[in-house]
C-alpha cells in the first residue's frame, strides 16, 4: 500500500516538475490532472475486474491483478476460505446435534408459535404416527387427535406431563406415551414424548397382583369367619364341632400355602441369581420329592398306598450348580401338579436327562386331564388357572408354575410345557450345560437309579 502511494507521489512529483519546467504553472496543472486521471482510470479498470471476479462467486477463479489489487483479492480469498470452514464446522456440529437427537429413545418435536411442526426426530414420528417430512408445517393438534392432548396444548400450563395413547404400527401393541411441552425462544415449543408402555404394564401387573392376592386370601378368610361364627352361635355336638374345625384347618392350610408361595416368589425376585459353584446333589433331593409324591398320591385314595403309577429316573452322579432350595421347589411343584391333575390309576414319569450338548432336563410326563392349547401361553402367569375350582379343591395356589419358570430362568435355563386336552402333559425344566456336573460319566447316561413305582 505504502509503495503504491510512494510510487504515485513520486510519479506525480516527476510529471509536475517536468510540466512546470516545460510550460510553467499551466504545465504543472496539466501534469497533475493527467496523472490523477491516469491513476483513476487504472484503478477503475482494476476495480471493474475485481467486481467481475466477485460476481462470479468462485474464489478459486483466476483474476489478473497485481500489487495492492492482488493483495486485496488474496485477502478476500482468505476471508471466503475462513467463512467456508466456519460454515462447514457449523454444519458438522448441527449434523452431530441432529444425529444425537435422532438417536434419543425419546421423541423430540419443535413447534412454531402457532403449534405447527418445524422438525421432529424419528422416535417422535413413530410415537405419534407422523411422517417426518410430509407432516412438517402441519398443526400438531390436527394430527394427534387425542382429547387429553388437545386439552393439554390449549391450557398453556405445561408444568405437568400428560399420558396419551400413541400410534404404534403394530395393532397388537398399544403404546402409552408420556408427553410434555416446554416453551423456548420466542413463543416456540419443544414437545418431548416418552414411551411408558412398559411402566404402565408393570403398574397394571402390580395392581392385578394385589387384587389377585386380596381375592385369594379373602375367600378362605370369609369361609373361616363363617365357621367361627357358626361355632360361636350354634350349640353343636362334639362331632359337628370337629367337622367344622377340620374344614377350618383346610382353609387355614390354603392360606398358609398361599403365603408361603408368595414369600418364595418375593425371595426369588429379591435375591441375586443362584451361584454356579454350589453343587446340588439330586439324589437325596429326588428321594424327598418322590416320597412326598407317593404320600400325596396315597391321599387321593384310602391314604394307605399311592393311586398312581409313578416312576423316577435319574442319571448317576448328576449334580446341578445352583440353589438346592429353588431346584427342590421347582421339581416338587411339577411332580405335585402331575399327581393333582392326573386321575386315579394314571401314569406319571419324572425323568432327569443329560442331552448331547450337556444340558440337563427334568421333565414330568403324565396322562392326566391335559390342557387345551389356548391356555398354554398364559399357564405360567401368576394366578392363572385352567380350572379354578379344581385347583382350589386340590390345594392349589395358582403360583406353582410361575415359581418353577422363575427358578429355571434364574438358573439360566428355560421352562417348557407340552400338553393335549384329555391326553396328558409334559412339563420340563432345562438347565444350561454350564450348571451341569456329571461327577462320573455312566455307561448309559440315563440310568434308573430311583425306580419308585406304585400301582393303583
Ligand atoms: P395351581 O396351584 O392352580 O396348580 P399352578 O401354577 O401350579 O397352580 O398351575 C397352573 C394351572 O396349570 C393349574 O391351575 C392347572 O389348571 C394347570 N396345570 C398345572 N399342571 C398341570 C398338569 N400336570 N396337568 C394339567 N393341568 C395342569
Amino acid at each position: 500500500m505504502f509503495s503504491r502511494l510512494f510510487f504515485a507521489v513520486f510519479f506525480l512529483f516527476v510529471t509536475v516538475t517536468c510540466g512546470f519546467w516545460l510550460h510553467g504553472t499551466t504545465g504543472a496543472w496539466v501534469a497533475v490532472t493527467g496523472v490523477l486521471t491516469a491513476l483513476l482510470l487504472t484503478d477503475y479498470e482494476r476495480g471493474h475486474r475485481l467486481e467481475v471476479w466477485l460476481r462470479q462467486g468462485d474464489p478459486r477463479a483466476e483474476v489478473r491483478l497485481t500489487g495492492f489489487w492482488a493483495e486485496l483479492v488474496d485477502r478476500i480469498r482468505r476471508g471466503y476460505k475462513t467463512r467456508d470452514q466456519l460454515a462447514l464446522q457449523h454444519q458438522e456440529r448441527l449434523q452431530d446435534f441432529l444425529s444425537a437427537i435422532q438417536a434419543s429413545p425419546n421423541g423430540v418435536l419443535l413447534l412454531d408459535e402457532e403449534g405447527r411442526i418445524e422438525w421432529c426426530n424419528q422416535t417422535a414420528a413413530a410415537h405419534m404416527g407422523l411422517h417426518e417430512q410430509r407432516d412438517l408445517g402441519q398443526h400438531i393438534v390436527n394430527l394427534v387427535r387425542d382429547p387429553a392432548f388437545t386439552r393439554y396444548v390449549a391450557q398453556e400450563d405445561y408444568s405437568n406431563e400428560v399420558i396419551i395413547e400413541g400410534r404404534s404400527h403394530s395393532l397388537a401393541q398399544r403404546l402409552k406415551l408420556q408427553v410434555q411441552l416446554h416453551a423456548y425462544g420466542e413463543n416456540k415449543k419443544l414437545l418431548l414424548t416418552r414411551d411408558v408402555t412398559a411402566r404402565a404394564q408393570a403398574d397394571q401387573m402390580r395392581r392385578d397382583f394385589v387384587a389377585n392376592v386380596s381375592h385369594e386370601i379373602r375367600t378362605p378368610l370369609t369361609v373361616l369367619a363363617g365357621f367361627v361364627e357358626t361355632l360361636q352361635s350354634l350349640p353343636l355336638s362334639p362331632e359337628e364341632q370337629q367337622k367344622y374345625l377340620d374344614l377350618m384347618a383346610v382353609q387355614a392350610n390354603r392360606m398358609q400355602g398361599l403365603v408361603s408361595d408368595l414369600l418364595t416368589l418375593s425371595q426369588l425376585e429379591g435375591s441375586p441369581p443362584p451361584p454356579l459353584n454350589e453343587s446340588v446333589d439330586l439324589k437325596p433331593l429326588m428321594a424327598q420329592v418322590r416320597s412326598d409324591a407317593l404320600a400325596l398320591s396315597a391321599l387321593q385314595g384310602d391314604g394307605e398306598k399311592p393311586v398312581h403309577n409313578l416312576t423316577f429316573n435319574l442319571p448317576e452322579q448328576l449334580h446341578i450348580g445352583g440353589s438346592q432350595a429353588e431346584i427342590h421347589s421347582a421339581v416338587s411343584n411339577l411332580v405335585t401338579n402331575a399327581v393333582r391333575y392326573t386321575p386315579v390309576g394314571g401314569k406319571i414319569d419324572a425323568v432327569w436327562e443329560v442331552d448331547a450338548e450337556g444340558q440337563a432336563q427334568f421333565s414330568v410326563k403324565d396322562n392326566g386331564v391335559g390342557i387345551a392349547a389356548e391356555h398354554l401361553p398364559r399357564l405360567s402367569e401368576r394366578f392363572y388357572r385352567v380350572d379354578r375350582s379344581r385347583s382350589r379343591e386340590s390345594g392349589g395356589t395358582g403360583l406353582g408354575l410361575a415359581i418353577a419358570k422363575h427358578i429355571a430362568q434364574r438358573h439360566g435355563g428355560s421352562f417348557q410345557i407340552e400338553s393335549e386336552l384329555g391326553v396328558g402333559s409334559r412339563f420340563s425344566l432345562v438347565f444350561p450345560n454350564t450348571r451341569v456336573k456329571l461327577e462320573a460319566l455312566p455307561t448309559s447316561r440315563q440310568a434308573p437309579l430311583l425306580a419308585a413305582e406304585a400301582s393303583a
